[in-house]
């Protein structure tokens, strides 16, 4: 067997599910080639990471933890807009709608000044109205 066959078949040779006389091919070449004795160490040391991965448990407040954590989180945005956006929303809100209530005051305050000025002088000055009053007046 050469090394590209060798090098196929290794993950196969480490996990030990190789026929026997494949796997003393394999173990003679390993005996002579370091190429592959060093890919052999490779796989195995990636091997046993993975292995080490597997057998890590997560604690058991892992999910309280997280849950707090996320509890946390939420109280912080839920502040965030309770506490600071909101009561700048309606300040906003409401100097809008104070400025607004000026401009539509203030204009239709202007229209109503003409509109009342030139009626409270037509009642002010009704003796055209009232002709017996005119005559009493003028002495007639
Ligand atoms: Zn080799």
């Amino acid at each position: 067997m050469d090394c590209s066959e060798i090098e196929k078949k290794l993950i196969f040779y480490i996990e030990g599910s190789l026929l026997l006389t494949e796997t003393e091919k394999i173990s003679s070449h390993l005996k002579s080639c370091n190429r592959c004795n060093e890919l052999v160490y490779s796989l195995n040391k990636s091997f046993s990471i993975i292995e080490d991965q597997k057998l890590l448990k997560p604690s058991q407040f892992l999910y309280t933890k997280i849950a707090t954590k996320l509890q946390n989180e939420n109280d912080e945005v839920y502040y965030y807009r309770r506490r600071i956006l909101q009561p700048i929303l309606v300040i906003c809100i409401a100097v809008l709608a104070l400025i607004g209530g000026i401009k539509i005051g203030s204009i239709y305050k202007s229209a109503l000044t003409t509109e009342m000025a030139s009626i409270s002088i037509y009642y002010w000055n009704d003796m055209s109205q009232e002709p017996i009053e005119s005559k009493i007046l003028k002495g007639e």
